[in-house]
């Protein structure tokens, strides 16, 4: 059996020829999604973000989704041709292609991306939120060069990308890199996987708000902080108390540094990375996670590693490495589908 490319295949007629070709890129997180536009050269041309609100339900998530990709695409499509959609969401199964129940989205089992085949003929992907985010540093971030790093995003909960040898890590069943589901407390806080104790419960953007709940009902310290609503607390507001000095932010960010820094360390043993990259607004926040977290990390890792491993910040803000990475998956998706269809199987 011989297999060929036939490469008059591609000699049909674009009627789109004479349009730049475009890739929609869309993160979804627990809290925001971002949708971006960017050309075959991975030219971000446009960027926006709306709320999730996850707990309407994926129906009504992808109608807003649809929605705002109409309107985006509504002022590009004279001058482009939209080729493809790619789609990155926390918990998504490489290998199923199928969102399998997400913790911070309640969405149980969803197949994406026969839900938006209702609505768009064009190719569509789907890829695990931080695995995109790995991907996009690898291509046009920090990693650029790099075969082994983990890329941990730090947001509504926490994600990792891993690398090894120039890979992704994608694991036997699909789910490799769950490290914000490692549980590092017993009986520890609860976690939207079912189960208490998780890292992600501790370090991310909810992490740190219960945190600061915690210190504020241990501590007697004055803070600003005890006069605001708990429901309405982020932790952006948290981070610019604690760039005022306020005691109990100061403490969450500590406490979470040294959390974050003890997993990373014990990252290190079990991959051996040349970098970890971190990204997340808790992250860009002047420093205040950044270098207690490396205090912490240097005190935790095992002394051979020591001065080897990079704890890099992205460059990349809001998303932008998990859209980047989608699309460069969807590329990746579509051109293998080419070279696919255009296979002809001989069987003499
Ligand atoms: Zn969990």
């Amino acid at each position: 059996m011989i297999s060929k490319i036939d490469l008059t295949n591609n000699k049909m007629v674009n009627k789109n020829l004479n349009k730049e070709k475009i890739i929609i890129g869309v993160d979804i997180g627990g809290t925001n999604t971002v949708i971006g536009i960017v050309d075959f050269n991975y030219n971000l041309l446009f960027e926006d973000s709306f709320p999730t609100l996850p707990n309407n339900g994926i129906n009504t998530f992808v109608k807003r989704l649809v929605t705002r990709i109409n309107e985006v695409f509504l002022i590009y499509e004279n001058s482009y041709s939209l080729e493809g959609i790619g789609v990155a969401a926390p918990g998504v199964n490489y290998l199923s292609n199928t969102i399998e129940s997400p913790a911070n989205l309640n969405w149980g089992n969803v197949d994406f991306i026969e839900i938006m085949k209702n609505y768009f003929h064009t190719p569509i992907s789907l890829i695990n939120d931080a695995n995109a985010a790995a991907l996009g540093e690898q291509n046009f971030g920090k990693a650029k060069g790099m075969k082994n790093f983990i890329v941990l995003t730090l947001g509504t909960g926490l994600g990792a990308g891993i690398v090894v040898d120039g890979n992704l890590l994608y694991g036997e069943n699909g789910f490799a890199g769950e490290i914000g589901h490692t549980i590092i407390e017993i009986n520890g806080r609860q976690c939207n996987c079912g189960r208490n104790g998780c890292l992600e419960t501790y370090v991310s953007a909810t992490g740190i708000k219960k945190t600061v709940f915690n210190l504020l009902c241990q501590d007697n310290d004055k803070s600003e902080l005890r006069n605001l609503n708990y429901e309405d607390l982020n932790s952006k507001q948290i981070s610019e108390f604690a760039i005022h000095n306020d005691p109990i932010a100061l403490k969450a960010f500590d406490y979470t540094a040294e959390i974050l820094g003890k997993a990373m360390a014990n990252m290190v043993a079990f991959f051996d990375p040349q970098a970890i990259i971190l990204s997340g607004g808790l992250v860009n926040a002047d420093n205040l996670l950044l270098e207690p977290t490396y205090k912490y990390f240097e005190k935790y890792l095992l002394n051979f590693y020591k001065g080897k491993v990079q704890i890099l910040v992205s460059g990349f803000h809001n998303g932008e490495a998990a859209v980047l990475g989608a699309c460069s998956f969807a590329l990746k998706s579509i051109s293998n589908a080419q070279i696919d269809h255009n296979i002809v199987i001989d069987n003499d």
